[in-house]
């Protein structure tokens, strides 16, 4: 995993710490252990561990700096992409969300604590919670959640203006967001670009949304209404 990773941040243009990298390793590992017993991810084989969780999680990294900011990861599943970058980027103030019970308390009470990093657990829906943490963040992360047009309403609320929403994508990156157009709009976001990242053979999108105006109280509205009648 070690190598692997350490060729792919090469290829990115970013070094880690010796120190940084066997952390990484080492959540790497823990993902895959605790999936023997937990549907954590289907991806076991470490080299692709390396590659499509943690290397992936990483390119956030080349895409906006985030000393000190503030994060929220929605849809983390097994901690993705929040834990690595929290791991490279110490200073980040990471906040974690996932309805999932089971893998927030693994997160929570045995990954987090063995890697001694300190994060805070939102376990529930994320358009549930919007309303008590609304406009907090400096920047919102998710991945492989939901398609952007829906994505946009359950992440876009949490940003602060001026701060960003980052969603990571495969290839369908264009075609989602010409589909999102409307729902970024409304939502206070604005299109900034896309970047893109060859990673394990594939090309992985990031696609860069600011905010600059206040979303509107109404959203995000319940997932049922979300899903039937996208933006
Ligand atoms: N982001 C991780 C990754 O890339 O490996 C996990 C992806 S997993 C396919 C999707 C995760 O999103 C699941 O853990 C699921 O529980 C969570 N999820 C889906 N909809 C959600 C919602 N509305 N609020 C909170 N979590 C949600």
């Amino acid at each position: 995993m070690k190598q692997t990773l350490t060729a792919g941040l090469d290829r990115l243009g970013l070094s880690l710490a010796d120190e940084t990298l066997d952390r990484l390793v080492a959540f790497g590992e823990a993902v895959v252990e605790k999936n023997r017993v937990m549907n954590l991810t289907a991806i076991t084989e470490p080299e692709r561990v390396a590659e499509l969780h943690l290397l992936d999680s990483l390119t956030l990294l080349r895409v906006l700096p985030l000393a000190g900011k503030s994060l929220l990861d929605v849809g983390t599943g097994a901690g993705f992409p929040g834990v690595p970058l929290k791991l490279a980027e110490p200073t980040l103030r990471l906040t974690l969300l996932d309805s999932l019970q089971k893998r927030m308390h693994w997160l929570e009470a045995e990954a987090l604590p063995a890697l001694g990093l300190e994060a805070r657990f939102l376990t529930g829906r994320a358009e549930d919670f919007a309303a008590a943490h609304r406009e907090r963040f400096d920047v919102v992360t998710s991945r492989a959640v939901a398609r952007l047009n829906l994505l946009c309403e359950l992440c876009l609320p949490y940003v602060h203006l001026g701060g960003y929403f980052l969603a990571m994508k495969a290839a369908t990156a264009s075609e989602e967001l010409e589909e999102a157009q409307k729902a970024i709009r409304l939502l206070g976001g604005s299109f900034e670009r896309t970047e893109q990242f060859e990673i394990g053979g594939q090309t992985h999108c990031v696609i860069v949304i600011h905010k600059t105006a206040h979303t509107p109280p109404q959203y995000p509205r319940s997932w049922s209404r979300i899903k039937q009648k996208p933006l």
